[in-house]
């Protein structure tokens, strides 16, 4: 693998630009496939999603959307799009490969996290949120499933279908149940401070194994939402610190929750963050 991403050339890429190789997943709306840029050796990940697919969901606005906000943004946590091109049939993303997979298989292999582990996802998240508020951009749908991790064990965010670049309040209810803030449960104008509700919702989960506000039923997910029924089972690696991390991010006031800067100065991430954002074990 050569240091340097492939670089958008004069010419339009091609399929005949890539060695394809084993497929790494099947999403919602086409597959991946570890390949390699055939001038370069450059390893990626290149995302192939049937245009079929995308008319038929009417998708077409939403992709374009999220393909422009992800080629905008270059940071250590936010997974790299080098570029795109289709054909007749097919959209193919050139993306940043993760050799870690997802970091959700992860969480669903140990059943919980490290607090080790666990605050240095957190800090990375932190940091590429900060990174993306800077620049007006809301992700609004960020859960392990797409959270990836790179050959070091570093966190990227990916899949920025449901983000937005805006820089008024949003209205729109999207996102998934459980990590949705009290806000888009009601319905309500929301701004950045969904994302930082999130950052709490995903300290309990890598540290629990379950997202807080479970429940049988949509509607009980809900009401466990809005009440911010909150509360802490008796697990010996949790610490008091961590459980006050998480109070201070799942505030039902928005404005009240505890912002980027000062969930990089909490004394649990302090303590048990990796600042390096690596975490093989
Ligand atoms: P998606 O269509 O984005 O949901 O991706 C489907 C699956 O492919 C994911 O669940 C991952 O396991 C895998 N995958 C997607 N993107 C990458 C990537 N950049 N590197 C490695 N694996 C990936």
């Amino acid at each position: 693998m050569r240091e340097e991403p492939p670089q958008k050339q004069q010419k339009q890429w091609s399929l005949d630009d890539f060695e394809i190789g084993k497929p790494l997943g099947r999403g919602k709306f086409g597959r991946v496939y570890l390949a390699r840029e055939i001038k370069s050796k450059y390893v990626v990940a290149l995302k192939v999603i049937f245009k079929a697919q995308i008319e038929k969901y009417r998708l077409h606005h939403q992709l374009k959307r999220e393909m422009e906000i992800q080629t905008s943004l270059c940071h250590p946590n936010v997974l790299r799009l080098y570029g795109w091109f289709h054909d007749s049939e097919r959209i193919f993303l050139i993306l940043e490969y993760c050799y870690g997979g997802e970091l959700y298989r992860e969480l669903r292999k140990t059943g919980y996290l490290t607090e080790k582990q666990a605050a240095t996802y957190i800090a990375s998240l932190t940091q590429a949120l900060a990174y993306c508020h800077e620049k007006h951009v809301i992700h609004r749908d960020i859960k392990p499933e797409n959270l990836l991790l790179d050959h070091e064990g570093r966190l990227k965010i990916a899949d920025f279908g449901w983000s937005v670049q805006s820089t008024n309040k949003r209205r729109t209810m999207c996102g998934t149940l459980d990590y949705l803030a009290p806000e888009m449960v009601e319905n309500k104008a929301h701004d950045y401070a969904v994302d930082n509700w999130t950052l709490g919702i995903l300290c309990y989960e890598f540290l629990y194994g379950v997202p807080p506000f479970e429940a049988e039923s949509q509607s009980d997910t809900f009401k466990r939402i809005m009440k911010v029924d909150l509360s802490f089972p008796s697990k010996p690696h949790v610490s008091a610190e961590a459980k006050n991390l998480i109070s201070r991010l799942l505030v039902k006031d928005s404005s009240k929750r505890l912002s980027l800067q000062k969930i990089m100065e909490h004394p649990w991430i302090i303590k048990n963050a990796n600042p390096t954002g690596t975490c093989n074990k």
